[in-house]
């Protein structure tokens, strides 16, 4: 049987690099974001749904969904974040277990899920396991001004409203350790990779 194990990882731990080398290796990684991006893409009946819901000035210029302007509106309004979710989250939730089925269908010894908020949503619970990519406070802090280009106190602020990293790491049934280079990385997924098929192996 196909096991479903999680990906998650505080922001830029390198969640998005690690499941670019299980994907590979040929493992499938199912992508929360892109879930959420795909339910409302141009065309979709989601999409339709937010314009009935909020109004057509959530579009842009394209016809597309103007994330901005819809994420202004939710951001301090809970009704309108709950009529959002309603819209979303039954949306997200049936495409990703197609998409797990689909894993399941594949035969492979196992696929990943690939989420920012898991262990804050308890999801990891539901799952055969859970990586959590991890680093230090002082390597992330460097990487989130870096690739957000950011100021010291703006990244802090951000890095604060974080769930703690321990209790991430608490749920962790591996941890891959990103504070070193990307060749040290991979190395180190390629590792948990063989270490997840051979629990597999003894757990059937
Ligand atoms: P987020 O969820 O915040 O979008 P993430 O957890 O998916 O981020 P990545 O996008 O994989 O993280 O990595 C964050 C940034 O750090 C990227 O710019 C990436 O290139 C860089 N990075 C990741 N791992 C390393 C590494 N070992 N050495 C140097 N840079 C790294």
């Amino acid at each position: 049987m196909t096991a479903f194990i999680g990906l998650t990882g505080g922001i830029a731990s390198g969640k998005s690099t690690v499941a670019a080398r299980f994907r590979e290796l040929g493992v499938t990684v199912v992508d929360a974001d892109a879930l959420a991006r795909e339910v409302v893409a141009k065309g979709t009946d989601g999409l339709a749904e937010i314009v009935k819901a909020f109004g057509a000035d959530v579009l842009d210029a394209d016809g597309a969904l103007d994330r901005k302007k819809l994420g202004a509106i939710v951001f301090d309004d809970d009704d309108a974040r709950r009529t959002l979710e309603r819209i979303t989250h039954p949306r997200i939730a049936a495409l990703s277990m197609q998409r797990m089925a689909a894993v399941a269908a594949s035969g492979a010894p196992y696929g990943l899920y690939e989420a920012a908020l898991l262990v804050e949503k308890g999801t990891h619970r539901t799952m055969n396991g859970l990586v959590v990519v991890a680093v230090s406070p002082e390597v992330q802090l460097a990487r989130v001004m870096s690739r957000d280009g950011l100021d010291e106190a703006s990244a802090r602020a951000r890095l604060a409203a974080q769930m703690p990293l321990e209790d991430k790491l608490a749920a962790a049934t591996w941890t891959i350790w990103n504070d070193a280079d990307l060749a040290t990385l991979r190395a180190r997924v390629d590792e948990v990779h063989r270490a997840i098929l051979a629990s597999l192996a003894t757990s059937v």
